[in-house]
């Protein structure tokens, strides 16, 4: 089978590889789509990954085999991946937790194509205990479910009680995350949407999937935000960038008491200080570096999908396309989020 491999630091290429064969517990899924990610740019250029590496951390797929002991499932049926595969047997886990388990005490989960070989390919082998049903969800747009709804739903879904009729939430970088990140807030808070971002396209894109306001990212945007919350900053501030600017924005606009969610693996930086002072976060602020989300977070992101209240904004591309659609996503050209098809 096809498999988009990363080979060596900076580098990535379509392979040749053996379909695995499913062991005990595990279930082979015949991939229909594969959401391309950014953070698939930061592994491409992150050094000492486990070469080769197949990526693709956003799995969706036609149950093709079951290895032996798998009961529960059958042949044909479509289902997601979830991504971050815990132990099974510690404490977090025990709650669905799996993407902070225990085995992995601070370090990241590994999971497909973090890791563990991965999505952009003919075929995945997936632990079945790490499956969710897609139903009669598109098999194809519904790959970016799995990370790119799952992680927005973790934070807003934590960060809830913040997140009143009378609260503001504001979405810095509108795209493969962001866009599932307006939808989600509409969907199940009442709090006011802004979103942020440098392209002018996707500011207008996020008007459509529920943004009550839309602010360009400038040297002006902090005052805009402020602006809008009469000087009081942003109940949520989600950052789905993470450079230094960005972080720098999200911690001028939180109010206090508000939440500032990091989840843009950019390699930013703020100050933090303990006295609520200009230079870092405001009284009473808290800050998240969030991974992923739980297994029960990606039931719900199926719910809210197959009720027709999220919807992914997906462009499809052949797998053999993959570095292609890289280069595009780092020149910032997808709208939404692309998924491969092998
Ligand atoms: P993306 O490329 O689809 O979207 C990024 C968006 O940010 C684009 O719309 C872009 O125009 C916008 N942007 C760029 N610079 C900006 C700026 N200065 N101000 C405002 N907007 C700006 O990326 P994505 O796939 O949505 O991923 C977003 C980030 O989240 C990446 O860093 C990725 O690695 C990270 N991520 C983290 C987790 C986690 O669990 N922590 C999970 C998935 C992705
Ligand atoms: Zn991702
Ligand atoms: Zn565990």
């Amino acid at each position: 089978m096809k498999a988009f491999q990363l080979v060596a630091p900076h580098k990535a290429e379509l392979r040749d590889v053996d379909v695995p064969e499913p062991g005990p517990g595990e279930i082979l899924l015949q991939i229909t789509g594969s959401g391309v990610c950014h953070s698939d740019l930061h592994l491409l250029h992150t050094d000492g990954m486990p070469y080769p590496m197949t990526l693709g951390h956003e799995p969706a797929g036609r149950i093709a085999a079951l290895g032996p002991g798998v009961t529960g499932w059958e042949i044909g049926q479509h289902a997601l991946a979830y991504i971050a595969w815990g132990c099974g047997l510690c404490r977090r886990c025990a709650d669905g937790t799996d993407n902070a388990c225990e085995r992995f005490a601070r370090r990241i989960v590994p999971g497909p194509g973090l890791g563990h070989p991965g999505a952009m390919a003919d075929y995945l082998l997936v632990p079945a205990r790490f499956l969710v049903p897609l139903g009669d969800l598109d098999p194809v747009d519904s790959a970016p479910l799995a990370d790119a709804a799952l992680t927005p739903y973790h934070v807003v879904s934590r960060a809830l009680p913040l997140l009143t009729p009378s609260a503001t939430a504001v979405v810095i970088g509108v795209g493969g995350l962001g866009h599932m990140a307006v939808q989600i807030l509409r969907a199940i808070t009442g709090s006011r949407i802004v979103a942020v971002d440098v392209d002018p396209a996707k500011l207008a894109a996020a008007e459509g999937y529920g943004a009550d306001a839309a602010v360009p990212s400038d040297a002006d945007a902090a005052a805009r935000v402020l602006d809008l919350t009469s000087g009081v900053g942003a109940d949520l501030v989600l950052d789905f960038v993470g450079t230094e600017p960005t972080l720098r924005l999200a911690a001028s606009i939180v109010g206090s008491y508000g939440h500032l969610s990091a989840v843009g693996l950019a390699g930013g930086s703020i100050p933090f200080t303990a006295d609520g002072s200009a230079a870092g976060l405001p009284w009473g602020a808290t800050l998240s570096t969030p991974y992923a989300g739980t297994r029960r977070d990606l039931h719900e992101v199926v719910a809210l999908a197959r009720q027709g209240r999220i919807r992914v904004r997906a462009e499809r591309h052949p797998l053999s396309e993959a570095q292609t659609v890289l280069d595009r996503l780092r020149r910032g050209e997808i709208q939404g989020r692309a998924v491969l098809v092998p």
